[in-house]
């Protein structure tokens, strides 16, 4: 038996417990692992609360990231022993995940702990540093650079805003954050921010096309604030959509595609190929500041795992919360 957080849904009473699950149900998969750590990113706080469907079987153990051990393998590139690391692919979703002490996967589906991170520091960066350093990528992949002005980033001081704005500004970028938290414009300036605009700037119905102030942006919330950071965006910008912190409409129109040339790029961690997630943990290792991370993160046990959830989807987490699963 191990423990676990599960989630079943009966008729319409949807049920959240931490339980004991016998190891014989866990799913198929090739490698087995004692999980160490997992976190809570938006979309677990979702699957947790029922809010939206995340979930698309039940019973399920929710928890769509995870580092641990592999305590038996199948899988030619796994051996008992072996620190690993889990994002997406359906895991917490389709799969049981990572807030359980016990998984069971494909072993295409995982990476190898990066050698720089303690199992911690994997967890506090978690699915939602891994998808802000995608959204990094995508916007060097377009061509931002330093030199070619400032980056947006919104939802600053969530998950994905904080890693972005820590990578952004190791990088030499001036990162101007978007929050509706004036409170934590000294958690966002020790990140590395340069400047913090409210919320309320870009949250409402805005012009087709603004002032232009931002070379590329990093965007977790969707909706107006999305429409609005395209509006403003540099001729020849870039903007990174991954969220829907928000909502998820797009009330924009094509004005800054085609009169400014904006590009808009959409980043998913979930099913991104294995070469790029690889790409991604180098460049985690290569330009994030790990101490940065213990401002960032904040360790939970399994027992705080449902109020944590309320509080992340009423916007009152700062960071990242990892999940210490045997605690
Ligand atoms: P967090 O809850 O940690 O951060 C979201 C932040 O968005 C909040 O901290 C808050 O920042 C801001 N926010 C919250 N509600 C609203 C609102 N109603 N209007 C405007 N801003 C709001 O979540 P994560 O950082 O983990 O995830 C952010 C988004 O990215 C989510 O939608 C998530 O589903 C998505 N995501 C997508 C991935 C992908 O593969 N595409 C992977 C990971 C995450 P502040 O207080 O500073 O304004």
């Amino acid at each position: 038996m191990f423990k676990g957080i599960l989630i079943d849904k009966q008729d319409d009473a949807y049920r959240v417990q931490l339980t004991d699950i016998d190891e014989s149900s866990l799913p198929q998969g090739d490698v087995g692992i004692d999980v160490q750590y997992s976190s809570l990113n938006y979309k677990d706080a979702l699957a947790i609360s029922g809010k939206s469907p995340v979930v698309r079987r039940f019973p399920m153990v929710p928890g769509i990231d995870f580092v641990g051990t592999v305590s038996d393998s199948a899988h030619p590139d796994y051996q008992v022993g072996d620190a690993v690391v889990l994002n997406g692919w359906g895991v917490g979703e389709t799969h049981w995940g990572g807030l359980a002490q016990k998984a069971r996967v494909k072993g295409d589906w995982l990476v190898p702990l990066p050698t720089t991170f303690e199992p911690q520091q994997a967890m506090a960066i978690g699915t939602a540093g891994y998808t802000a350093m995608l959204c990094v990528m995508a916007l060097e992949r377009q061509g931002v650079a330093p030199d070619k002005g400032d980056i947006l980033v919104t939802g600053a001081a969530g998950g994905v805003g904080s890693v972005a704005i820590a990578v952004l500004s190791k990088l030499g970028y001036k990162v101007i954050a978007l929050s509706g938290r004036v409170e934590e414009t000294d958690f966002l300036k020790q990140l590395g921010a340069s400047e913090i605009i409210p919320r309320e700037e870009l949250d409402k119905p805005g012009r087709p096309l603004g002032k232009e102030r931002w070379a590329g942006v990093v965007d977790v919330v969707g909706s107006h604030v999305l429409a609005n950071a395209c509006a403003h965006t540099n001729y020849g910008g870039v903007v990174t959509a991954c969220g829907l912190a928000g909502g998820m409409d797009f009330p924009a129109t094509v004005a800054p595609f085609i009169l400014r040339g904006v590009t808009l790029v959409g980043v998913d961690s979930v099913m991104c190929p294995r070469e790029r997630r690889l790409e991604a943990w180098r460049r985690l290792e290569q330009d994030l500041d790990v101490s940065k991370l213990t401002n960032i993160a904040t360790e939970i046990g399994l027992t705080e795992v449902t109020d944590a959830a309320d509080e992340l989807l009423a916007g009152r987490i700062r960071g990242r919360r990892i999940v210490d699963v045997n605690r």
